[in-house]
């Protein structure tokens, strides 16, 4: 007969957790016989977990508009726009992130599709955000709907182990602010980013660190936390697709390819990450971008989709408490080739006023070779904590007043909706108000 052995269990419905005496993993709770359970041998020790948001712009309008519940919905849109949420009820028709509004329409007619409203989504976003406050100050938002948390140390506060605590954030989220979350419970960040990508909608999962490198080997090198995608075309094209292939490499050969961070990269490989939780440093950048239904040429019609664009960036800023120090356009061609133009400021700022002149200043020479364009981007990095320059946030001049009205506007705008109240220039080119926007 096989011995007993002693297995770690959670149970996602009543809670309770506690060590189990069987010859084989349990299949249900001891207490309330629920199939609902956890169970790994890391359970009780790990301490870093990625939450993110099941669906976020999509479960947003649900929550707000009950009657959308059972229907497939699309946030995103435009004749030539794109997805940019897509609710678990479209995805079962194929409808993805990202893909052309007309393909996701032919592939789901009966869709719902919902302008997005970012004032609304980054509202909801920070309630969310204050719920993980409540558990650690090791909170490292990525972008509007996820964020890493450590919860090292937190045990004696909460009187439970990490993997409790984060259990019944999840049920707080959801009984409070009506969203799901995913949380991904892992040996370190790389790790617990994969984890929360699992088991979605509403997902649990644990990836410890005695069972990372066998977890990792047959997987994809772009499930590694913090390779970007030009990294993985470099690898594919050198032959080093699976994790495996990264952990079996030598070391000269992929520094051909990775340069100094070959070493880095092999030890994420086999699920080594030592990054910490930095909570000051929410985003390296931030962008807003939107595909036009028909090509623009004209400099008023790309500058007034630029002011548009300006304005949400400087709300995602201001959200996130953050400040840029770069500003970068993005235009895509008619022909889809793609032109970036950057400038760098002296003084980080989250003002969209400050964002706009500069755009201003980079879109000008770029209309005056009579090109037709097809996307409009503006995006910023270098990005900081805002009270490093709140000292000289108010110094009673000009700006200070196109401060206050911007504030002003945003408040407006957050309480009655985006389109409550427009600058001129949006007034008389309505042209941008149908096409989507996507942000990163
Ligand atoms: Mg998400």
């Amino acid at each position: 007969m096989a011995d007993a052995k002693s297995y770690v269990v959670l149970c996602r419905d009543c809670g309770s957790a506690g060590y189990v005496g069987a010859i084989a993993p349990p299949d249900d709770c001891l207490v309330c016989k629920s199939q609902n359970i956890r169970s790994h041998p890391e359970l009780f020790d790990l301490t870093i977990a990625h939450i993110d948001c099941d669906a976020f712009y999509a479960s947003v309008e649900k929550r707000d508009n009950p009657e959308l519940i059972d229907k497939p919905v699309i946030v995103g849109g435009g004749d030539r726009g794109v997805v940019a949420a897509a609710c678990y009820i479209a995805r079962q028709y194929g409808v993805r992130s990202a893909m052309p509004a007309w393909q996701a329409l032919k592939r789901c007619p009966h869709a719902v599709v919902i302008k997005p409203r970012m004032a609304r989504y980054i509202k909801i976003s920070q309630r969310i955000r204050d719920h993980m406050l409540s558990l650690t100050p090791l909170v490292q938002p990525l972008s509007i709907d996820e964020a890493f948390l450590d919860l090292s140390g937190t045990q004696k506060l909460h009187k439970c182990s990490p993997a409790e605590a984060l259990m019944r954030l999840q049920k707080q989220i959801f009984d409070d602010i009506g969203i799901t979350v995913s949380i991904g419970l892992g040996a370190n960040k790389s790790l617990a980013k994969m984890a929360s990508d699992r088991d979605k909608p509403n997902g649990f999962f644990v990836i410890g660190a005695a069972e990372a490198a066998d977890w990792l080997a047959p997987q994809p090198v772009s499930v590694l936390f913090g390779i970007g995608k030009a990294t993985v075309k470099k690898l594919d094209a050198a032959g080093y697709h699976s994790c495996a292939d990264l952990v079996a490499a030598e070391k000269p050969r992929l520094e051909k390819v990775l340069g100094s961070q070959a070493g880095r990269i092999m030890a994420l490989a086999q699920g080594i990450d030592p990054r910490p939780v930095t909570p000051e440093r929410a985003a390296k950048s931030v962008s807003n971008e939107t595909t036009f239904s028909r090509d623009l040429k004209s400099y008023e019609d790309l500058e007034a989709v630029l002011e548009r664009l300006c304005n949400k960036l400087a709300k995602r800023l201001q959200a996130g408490q953050l400040t840029a120090a770069t500003v970068t356009l993005k235009l895509k061609r008619a022909d889809h080739r793609i032109v970036t133009r950057s400038c760098s400021l002296d003084t980080a700022t989250d003002k969209a006023h400050l964002l706009f002149a500069i755009g201003q200043k980079l879109l000008l020479p770029e209309t005056k070779k009579g090109l037709s364009y097809r996307l409009l981007g503006i995006g910023v990095d270098n990005l900081d904590n805002k009270n490093m320059i709140s000292l000289f946030d108010h110094d009673g001049g000009i700006d200070d007043k196109r401060n206050r009205l911007e504030a002003a506007m945003h408040s407006l705008q957050g309480k009655l909706g985006d389109r409550i109240i427009q600058s001129g220039r949006q007034f008389s080119r309505n042209i941008a108000q149908d096409d989507s926007d996507t942000s990163d």
